[in-house]
Protein backbone atom coordinates (compact mmCIF):
# COMPACT_ATOMS: atom_id res chain seq x y z
CA UNK A 1 0.00 0.00 0.00
CA UNK A 2 2.47 2.51 0.86
CA UNK A 3 4.32 2.14 -2.74
CA UNK A 4 0.91 2.53 -4.22
CA UNK A 5 -0.45 5.94 -2.87
CA UNK A 6 1.94 8.74 -3.39
CA UNK A 7 0.66 12.28 -1.41
CA UNK A 8 0.60 15.49 -3.57
CA UNK A 9 0.96 14.83 -7.09
CA UNK A 10 0.73 17.55 -9.95
CA UNK A 11 -2.01 16.84 -12.04
CA UNK A 12 -1.10 19.59 -14.65
CA UNK A 13 1.05 17.82 -16.87
CA UNK A 14 -1.45 14.67 -16.60
CA UNK A 15 -4.21 16.06 -18.32
CA UNK A 16 -4.82 17.95 -21.99
CA UNK A 17 -5.51 21.34 -20.89
CA UNK A 18 -2.22 21.57 -18.74
CA UNK A 19 -4.16 23.55 -15.80
CA UNK A 20 -5.20 22.46 -12.70
CA UNK A 21 -3.97 22.11 -8.76
CA UNK A 22 -1.91 18.69 -7.39
CA UNK A 23 -3.84 15.00 -6.16
CA UNK A 24 -3.99 14.86 -2.63
CA UNK A 25 -3.64 11.11 -3.00
CA UNK A 26 -2.80 9.33 -6.91
CA UNK A 27 -2.06 5.80 -7.49
CA UNK A 28 -1.36 3.90 -10.50
CA UNK A 29 -2.32 0.20 -10.27
CA UNK A 30 -1.18 -1.92 -12.44
CA UNK A 31 -3.28 -4.79 -11.87
CA UNK A 32 -7.01 -5.58 -10.34
CA UNK A 33 -5.62 -6.41 -6.95
CA UNK A 34 -3.79 -3.25 -6.56
CA UNK A 35 -6.98 -1.35 -8.17
CA UNK A 36 -9.07 -3.30 -5.61
CA UNK A 37 -6.21 -1.97 -2.45
CA UNK A 38 -6.80 1.42 -3.98
CA UNK A 39 -9.89 1.72 -3.72
CA UNK A 40 -10.34 0.54 0.08
CA UNK A 41 -7.53 3.46 1.06
CA UNK A 42 -10.12 5.99 -0.32
CA UNK A 43 -13.17 3.83 1.75
CA UNK A 44 -10.11 3.85 5.24
CA UNK A 45 -9.99 7.45 4.42
CA UNK A 46 -13.62 8.80 3.82
CA UNK A 47 -12.41 10.27 0.77
CA UNK A 48 -13.63 10.80 -2.82
CA UNK A 49 -12.40 9.02 -6.01
CA UNK A 50 -11.67 9.72 -9.20
CA UNK A 51 -10.28 8.00 -12.42
CA UNK A 52 -8.36 9.29 -14.22
CA UNK A 53 -7.17 8.05 -17.75
CA UNK A 54 -5.03 10.23 -20.51
CA UNK A 55 -6.95 13.44 -18.81
CA UNK A 56 -8.38 14.44 -22.89
CA UNK A 57 -11.79 15.19 -21.48
CA UNK A 58 -11.45 17.06 -18.26
CA UNK A 59 -11.01 20.41 -16.24
CA UNK A 60 -9.44 20.14 -13.03
CA UNK A 61 -9.80 23.24 -10.44
CA UNK A 62 -6.85 25.04 -10.22
CA UNK A 63 -7.24 23.59 -6.18
CA UNK A 64 -7.16 19.92 -7.52
CA UNK A 65 -8.83 17.46 -6.42
CA UNK A 66 -8.92 17.17 -2.62
CA UNK A 67 -9.10 12.70 -2.49
CA UNK A 68 -7.44 10.19 -4.60
CA UNK A 69 -6.73 10.30 -8.18
CA UNK A 70 -6.13 6.73 -9.71
CA UNK A 71 -4.70 6.85 -12.92
CA UNK A 72 -5.00 2.71 -13.89
CA UNK A 73 -2.16 1.57 -15.97
CA UNK A 74 -4.20 -1.77 -16.75
CA UNK A 75 -1.89 -2.84 -19.99
CA UNK A 76 -2.99 -6.52 -20.17
CA UNK A 77 -4.23 -7.53 -23.72
CA UNK A 78 -5.62 -10.46 -25.07
CA UNK A 79 -7.11 -12.25 -28.14
CA UNK A 80 -9.87 -14.58 -28.59
CA UNK A 81 -12.50 -16.07 -31.34
CA UNK A 82 -15.96 -15.10 -31.27
CA UNK A 83 -19.29 -17.50 -32.25
CA UNK A 84 -19.19 -15.83 -35.37
CA UNK A 85 -15.32 -16.26 -35.98
CA UNK A 86 -14.99 -12.62 -35.58
CA UNK A 87 -11.87 -11.39 -33.58
CA UNK A 88 -12.42 -10.78 -30.00
CA UNK A 89 -9.66 -8.39 -28.42
CA UNK A 90 -9.92 -7.77 -24.25
CA UNK A 91 -7.98 -4.54 -23.52
CA UNK A 92 -6.83 -3.49 -20.07
CA UNK A 93 -8.69 0.51 -19.46
CA UNK A 94 -5.20 1.99 -19.35
CA UNK A 95 -4.77 1.25 -23.13
CA UNK A 96 -4.33 4.46 -25.10
CA UNK A 97 -6.90 4.36 -28.24
CA UNK A 98 -4.04 5.51 -30.52
CA UNK A 99 -1.43 2.37 -29.62
CA UNK A 100 -4.41 -0.03 -29.42
CA UNK A 101 -5.13 1.08 -33.27
CA UNK A 102 -1.86 0.77 -34.07
CA UNK A 103 -1.63 -2.60 -32.33
CA UNK A 104 -4.78 -4.21 -33.97
CA UNK A 105 -3.69 -2.89 -37.80
CA UNK A 106 -0.58 -4.59 -37.00
CA UNK A 107 -2.21 -7.59 -35.90
CA UNK A 108 -5.07 -7.50 -39.30
CA UNK A 109 -7.60 -6.45 -37.16
CA UNK A 110 -9.87 -3.41 -38.53
CA UNK A 111 -12.67 -1.30 -36.71
CA UNK A 112 -11.55 0.69 -33.90
CA UNK A 113 -9.05 2.95 -36.87
CA UNK A 114 -12.44 5.24 -37.26
CA UNK A 115 -11.47 6.71 -33.86
CA UNK A 116 -7.93 7.68 -35.21
CA UNK A 117 -6.32 10.85 -34.06
CA UNK A 118 -8.31 11.39 -30.66
CA UNK A 119 -6.49 11.43 -27.86
CA UNK A 120 -7.55 9.17 -24.58
CA UNK A 121 -7.27 5.67 -22.63
CA UNK A 122 -9.73 2.95 -23.31
CA UNK A 123 -11.71 3.61 -19.36
CA UNK A 124 -12.13 7.55 -20.73
CA UNK A 125 -13.21 6.52 -24.25
CA UNK A 126 -15.69 3.46 -22.58
CA UNK A 127 -17.19 5.86 -20.15
CA UNK A 128 -18.11 8.87 -22.40
CA UNK A 129 -19.08 6.02 -25.55
CA UNK A 130 -16.39 7.78 -28.05
CA UNK A 131 -17.92 9.21 -30.98
CA UNK A 132 -16.63 10.57 -34.27
CA UNK A 133 -19.25 11.09 -37.22
CA UNK A 134 -21.54 8.05 -37.31
CA UNK A 135 -19.09 5.86 -35.32
CA UNK A 136 -19.73 5.11 -31.76
CA UNK A 137 -16.91 2.76 -29.59
CA UNK A 138 -20.77 0.68 -28.04
CA UNK A 139 -20.58 -0.27 -31.70
CA UNK A 140 -17.78 -2.60 -31.01
CA UNK A 141 -17.73 -3.47 -27.44
CA UNK A 142 -19.19 -7.10 -26.71
CA UNK A 143 -18.21 -7.12 -22.73
CA UNK A 144 -16.32 -5.36 -19.88
CA UNK A 145 -14.70 -5.90 -16.79
CA UNK A 146 -15.93 -3.05 -13.97
CA UNK A 147 -15.12 -2.29 -10.65
CA UNK A 148 -17.75 -1.27 -8.31
CA UNK A 149 -17.05 1.58 -6.34
CA UNK A 150 -18.63 1.04 -2.67
CA UNK A 151 -17.76 -2.99 -2.35
CA UNK A 152 -14.34 -3.34 -4.87
CA UNK A 153 -16.35 -6.33 -6.27
CA UNK A 154 -15.57 -7.42 -9.86
CA UNK A 155 -18.05 -8.64 -12.21
CA UNK A 156 -18.19 -8.88 -16.05
CA UNK A 157 -20.81 -7.64 -17.69
CA UNK A 158 -22.17 -7.12 -21.40
CA UNK A 159 -22.61 -3.74 -24.18
CA UNK A 160 -26.46 -3.64 -22.55
CA UNK A 161 -25.40 -3.14 -18.58
CA UNK A 162 -23.66 0.13 -20.16
CA UNK A 163 -26.82 1.55 -21.40
CA UNK A 164 -24.85 3.77 -24.01
CA UNK A 165 -26.42 6.73 -26.04
CA UNK A 166 -24.74 9.60 -27.13
CA UNK A 167 -22.04 10.97 -24.56
CA UNK A 168 -23.83 8.45 -22.26
CA UNK A 169 -22.91 5.24 -20.71
CA UNK A 170 -23.44 3.59 -17.10
CA UNK A 171 -19.96 4.28 -15.86
CA UNK A 172 -21.28 8.32 -15.39
CA UNK A 173 -22.72 7.64 -12.07
CA UNK A 174 -19.60 6.64 -10.74
CA UNK A 175 -20.42 3.67 -8.99
CA UNK A 176 -18.42 1.10 -11.15
CA UNK A 177 -15.03 1.93 -13.20
CA UNK A 178 -13.55 0.17 -16.11
CA UNK A 179 -10.98 -2.49 -15.41
CA UNK A 180 -11.10 -3.72 -19.43
CA UNK A 181 -13.02 -4.02 -22.18
CA UNK A 182 -13.72 -6.79 -25.29
CA UNK A 183 -14.06 -5.40 -28.82
CA UNK A 184 -15.35 -7.36 -31.73
CA UNK A 185 -12.93 -7.10 -34.98
CA UNK A 186 -12.61 -7.72 -38.53
CA UNK A 187 -10.24 -9.71 -39.28
CA UNK A 188 -8.83 -8.31 -42.29
CA UNK A 189 -6.20 -9.12 -45.70
CA UNK A 190 -2.89 -7.57 -45.64
CA UNK A 191 -4.22 -5.73 -48.19
CA UNK A 192 -7.50 -4.24 -46.76
CA UNK A 193 -4.72 -3.68 -43.26
CA UNK A 194 -2.45 -1.32 -45.70
CA UNK A 195 -5.55 0.38 -46.95
CA UNK A 196 -7.13 1.26 -43.44
CA UNK A 197 -3.62 2.52 -42.31
CA UNK A 198 -4.19 4.83 -45.31
CA UNK A 199 -7.34 5.64 -44.08
CA UNK A 200 -5.74 6.32 -40.60
CA UNK A 201 -3.21 8.51 -41.55
CA UNK A 202 -5.62 10.86 -43.83
CA UNK A 203 -8.44 11.05 -40.81
CA UNK A 204 -5.30 11.89 -38.81
CA UNK A 205 -4.27 14.39 -41.15
CA UNK A 206 -7.86 15.85 -41.57
CA UNK A 207 -8.40 16.30 -37.93
CA UNK A 208 -5.33 17.92 -37.49
CA UNK A 209 -6.09 20.68 -40.41
CA UNK A 210 -9.82 21.27 -38.71
CA UNK A 211 -9.14 21.14 -34.46
CA UNK A 212 -6.74 22.33 -32.33
CA UNK A 213 -4.65 18.95 -31.13
CA UNK A 214 -2.85 19.93 -28.13
CA UNK A 215 -3.85 22.33 -24.95
CA UNK A 216 -7.32 21.99 -25.07
CA UNK A 217 -10.10 19.24 -24.51
CA UNK A 218 -12.02 18.50 -27.78
CA UNK A 219 -15.35 19.78 -27.48
CA UNK A 220 -16.31 21.72 -24.50
CA UNK A 221 -19.86 21.66 -24.77
CA UNK A 222 -22.41 18.82 -25.74
CA UNK A 223 -24.26 18.72 -28.54
CA UNK A 224 -28.42 19.08 -27.52
CA UNK A 225 -30.50 16.47 -26.71
CA UNK A 226 -33.93 16.70 -28.86
CA UNK A 227 -35.45 17.71 -26.08
CA UNK A 228 -33.72 20.84 -25.24
CA UNK A 229 -34.15 22.47 -28.76
CA UNK A 230 -36.72 24.38 -30.30
CA UNK A 231 -34.39 26.73 -32.81
CA UNK A 232 -34.61 25.12 -36.15
CA UNK A 233 -33.21 26.38 -39.39
CA UNK A 234 -34.14 25.33 -42.97
CA UNK A 235 -37.07 23.37 -41.32
CA UNK A 236 -34.74 21.07 -39.04
CA UNK A 237 -33.82 21.86 -34.99
CA UNK A 238 -30.21 22.39 -34.83
CA UNK A 239 -28.57 20.00 -32.36
CA UNK A 240 -25.36 20.71 -32.95
CA UNK A 241 -23.80 23.19 -29.94
CA UNK A 242 -21.08 24.55 -32.55
CA UNK A 243 -23.76 25.94 -35.06
CA UNK A 244 -24.65 28.78 -32.36
CA UNK A 245 -21.09 29.32 -30.85
CA UNK A 246 -20.49 30.12 -34.72
CA UNK A 247 -23.30 32.41 -34.84
CA UNK A 248 -22.16 34.63 -31.41
CA UNK A 249 -18.68 34.83 -33.88
CA UNK A 250 -16.41 33.87 -31.20
CA UNK A 251 -13.89 31.72 -32.74
CA UNK A 252 -10.86 32.92 -32.27
CA UNK A 253 -11.96 36.18 -30.67
CA UNK A 254 -13.31 35.47 -27.31
CA UNK A 255 -10.54 35.21 -24.76
CA UNK A 256 -9.93 35.60 -20.79
CA UNK A 257 -6.48 35.33 -19.53
CA UNK A 258 -4.75 32.71 -21.18
CA UNK A 259 -7.60 31.00 -22.51
CA UNK A 260 -9.39 31.66 -25.54
CA UNK A 261 -11.86 29.87 -28.41
CA UNK A 262 -10.23 28.55 -30.71
CA UNK A 263 -9.74 29.97 -33.89
CA UNK A 264 -10.37 26.64 -35.97
CA UNK A 265 -13.40 25.33 -34.30
CA UNK A 266 -15.85 27.34 -32.09
CA UNK A 267 -16.50 24.49 -29.58
CA UNK A 268 -12.94 24.39 -28.64
CA UNK A 269 -11.45 26.10 -26.07
CA UNK A 270 -7.48 26.32 -25.86
CA UNK A 271 -4.73 27.06 -23.38
CA UNK A 272 -2.58 29.72 -25.00
CA UNK A 273 0.27 28.63 -22.51
CA UNK A 274 -0.26 30.94 -19.95
CA UNK A 275 -4.47 29.89 -19.02
CA UNK A 276 -5.09 28.85 -15.51
CA UNK A 277 -8.36 26.52 -14.86
CA UNK A 278 -10.53 29.71 -13.84
CA UNK A 279 -9.59 31.12 -17.03
CA UNK A 280 -10.94 28.46 -19.18
CA UNK A 281 -13.95 28.47 -16.85
CA UNK A 282 -14.75 31.95 -17.32
CA UNK A 283 -14.27 31.76 -20.57
CA UNK A 284 -16.88 29.27 -20.61
CA UNK A 285 -19.10 30.76 -18.81
CA UNK A 286 -19.55 34.03 -21.25
CA UNK A 287 -20.13 31.42 -24.28
CA UNK A 288 -22.99 30.32 -22.40
CA UNK A 289 -24.43 33.67 -21.87
CA UNK A 290 -23.61 34.79 -25.28
CA UNK A 291 -25.43 31.54 -26.94
CA UNK A 292 -28.27 31.63 -23.84
CA UNK A 293 -29.19 35.57 -24.62
CA UNK A 294 -29.15 34.98 -28.20
CA UNK A 295 -31.31 32.17 -28.40
CA UNK A 296 -32.33 31.48 -24.97
CA UNK A 297 -30.62 27.98 -24.86
CA UNK A 298 -28.01 27.04 -22.17
CA UNK A 299 -25.20 24.89 -23.63
CA UNK A 300 -23.60 22.34 -21.30
CA UNK A 301 -20.60 20.76 -20.78
CA UNK A 302 -19.00 17.60 -22.33
CA UNK A 303 -15.66 18.09 -20.56
CA UNK A 304 -15.80 16.93 -17.00
CA UNK A 305 -15.48 19.81 -14.50
CA UNK A 306 -12.94 17.81 -11.39
CA UNK A 307 -12.38 19.09 -8.14
CA UNK A 308 -14.77 22.30 -8.18
CA UNK A 309 -16.61 22.74 -4.77
CA UNK A 310 -19.30 24.00 -7.00
CA UNK A 311 -20.49 23.63 -10.05
CA UNK A 312 -18.89 26.56 -11.93
CA UNK A 313 -20.97 26.73 -15.37
CA UNK A 314 -24.68 27.38 -15.55
CA UNK A 315 -27.01 25.04 -15.21
CA UNK A 316 -30.64 24.64 -17.08
CA UNK A 317 -31.99 25.33 -13.34
CA UNK A 318 -30.07 28.71 -12.49
CA UNK A 319 -31.47 29.68 -16.16
CA UNK A 320 -34.89 29.26 -14.95
CA UNK A 321 -35.03 31.44 -11.67
CA UNK A 322 -32.73 34.08 -13.50
CA UNK A 323 -35.19 34.80 -16.16
CA UNK A 324 -38.39 34.64 -13.64
CA UNK A 325 -36.93 37.51 -11.36
CA UNK A 326 -34.80 39.46 -14.19
CA UNK A 327 -35.96 42.70 -14.80
CA UNK A 328 -33.83 43.19 -18.30
CA UNK A 329 -35.79 40.80 -20.21
CA UNK A 330 -34.69 37.77 -19.43
CA UNK A 331 -31.65 38.10 -20.70
CA UNK A 332 -27.87 37.05 -18.26
CA UNK A 333 -26.00 40.00 -17.06
CA UNK A 334 -22.52 39.49 -19.20
CA UNK A 335 -20.35 37.86 -15.40
CA UNK A 336 -17.36 40.37 -14.93
C1 LIG B 1 -7.89 17.26 -29.37
C2 LIG B 1 -9.05 16.45 -28.85
C3 LIG B 1 -9.96 15.93 -29.73
C4 LIG B 1 -11.04 15.16 -29.27
N1 LIG B 1 -11.93 14.64 -30.18
C5 LIG B 1 -12.94 13.83 -29.74
C6 LIG B 1 -13.82 13.19 -30.67
O1 LIG B 1 -13.72 13.35 -31.87
N2 LIG B 1 -14.79 12.39 -30.16
C7 LIG B 1 -14.93 12.18 -28.82
O2 LIG B 1 -15.84 11.42 -28.42
N3 LIG B 1 -14.09 12.76 -27.92
C8 LIG B 1 -13.12 13.57 -28.34
N4 LIG B 1 -12.28 14.16 -27.44
C9 LIG B 1 -12.47 13.94 -26.00
C10 LIG B 1 -11.58 12.79 -25.44
O3 LIG B 1 -10.64 12.40 -26.38
C11 LIG B 1 -12.43 11.59 -25.09
O4 LIG B 1 -13.46 11.93 -24.18
C12 LIG B 1 -11.56 10.49 -24.45
O5 LIG B 1 -12.29 9.32 -24.42
C13 LIG B 1 -11.09 10.85 -23.06
O6 LIG B 1 -10.34 9.76 -22.54
P1 LIG B 1 -9.32 9.97 -21.34
O7 LIG B 1 -8.68 8.66 -21.07
O8 LIG B 1 -8.41 11.10 -21.63
O9 LIG B 1 -10.32 10.33 -20.16
P2 LIG B 1 -10.13 11.49 -19.06
O10 LIG B 1 -10.21 12.81 -19.74
O11 LIG B 1 -8.93 11.22 -18.24
O12 LIG B 1 -11.45 11.26 -18.19
C14 LIG B 1 -12.70 11.54 -18.77
C15 LIG B 1 -13.77 10.82 -17.93
O13 LIG B 1 -13.60 9.41 -18.08
C16 LIG B 1 -13.56 8.81 -16.81
N5 LIG B 1 -12.70 7.62 -16.84
C17 LIG B 1 -11.42 7.53 -17.28
N6 LIG B 1 -10.97 6.26 -17.13
C18 LIG B 1 -11.97 5.55 -16.57
C19 LIG B 1 -12.12 4.19 -16.15
N7 LIG B 1 -11.13 3.30 -16.27
N8 LIG B 1 -13.30 3.81 -15.61
C20 LIG B 1 -14.32 4.70 -15.47
N9 LIG B 1 -14.23 5.99 -15.83
C21 LIG B 1 -13.07 6.42 -16.38
C22 LIG B 1 -12.98 9.87 -15.89
O14 LIG B 1 -13.30 9.60 -14.52
C23 LIG B 1 -13.64 11.12 -16.44
O15 LIG B 1 -14.91 11.29 -15.87
C24 LIG B 1 -11.21 14.93 -27.88
C25 LIG B 1 -10.24 15.47 -26.99
C26 LIG B 1 -9.19 16.21 -27.47
C27 LIG B 1 -8.17 16.75 -26.48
Amino acid sequence: MLNLIQEKVTLADKNWFQTGGPARYFAEPTNDEQFVAALEFARCQNIPVFVLGQGANILISDDGFDGLVIRPQLKEIVHATGEDGSALIEVGAGWTMHDLIDYCLEHGLSGLEEFSGIPGTVGGSVYINLHYFQYLLQHFMVRAKVIEHHSGAIKIVDREWFNFGYDQSKLLDKEHYLLSATFALKKISPIDVAYAKGRRTEIIRHRASRYPTTHTCGSFFRNFHDHEVTYTSAGKKMMFVAYYLDKIGVKGALKVGGAQVSWQHANMLVNTGTATSKDLIQLARKMQELVFNQFQILPQPECQLIGFKEHPLLRPEDVCVHRSTAKNDGKLQPSS
